[in-house]
């Protein structure tokens, strides 16, 4: 699928929108959560066009790769949740229940995640 350059990050990404912001870099920007499921809750994006992590693994330079992977880590450490850990969470396309389609990890924290998964039936 085609990356939709009018998705809610990528207006943020270009400063139409507003985010509550805790971390930006060459490539990536990162912000609070607008719905937080954790004390921490933390989105971080990079700042290519990439609609989710397949088109970014495969398409990305490894520049941006370093990047983004480096960002995540800043972004933990920035926030206080490298000590006593966090979850990472990265959701793609429909079974993973992706709402917005420009890639992005969660960072979640401050408090106990749980067991990962739970069966829903
Ligand atoms: P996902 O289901 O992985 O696509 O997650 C999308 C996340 O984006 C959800 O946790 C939303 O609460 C969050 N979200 C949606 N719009 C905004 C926004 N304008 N600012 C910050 N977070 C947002």
């Amino acid at each position: 699928m085609a990356y939709d350059p009018e998705n809610i990050f990528a207006k943020i990404l270009r400063g139409e929108i507003p985010c509550d912001k805790v971390y930006e870099d060459d490539h990536a920007l990162a912000f609070n959560d607008i719905n937080p499921q954790r004390k921490v809750h933390v989105l971080v994006v990079p700042k290519g066009e990439y609609e989710d992590w397949s088109s970014f693994a495969a398409s990305a330079s490894n520049a941006e790769i370093t990047g983004y992977v480096r960002a995540i880590g800043a972004v933990a450490q920035k926030v206080g949740v490298d000590v006593d850990g966090y979850r990472l969470i990265a959701n793609q396309g429909e079974n993973g229940h992706q709402e917005v389609p420009h890639l992005h990890v969660h960072v979640v924290g401050g408090e106990r995640s749980g067991p990962m998964l739970k069966r829903k039936d």
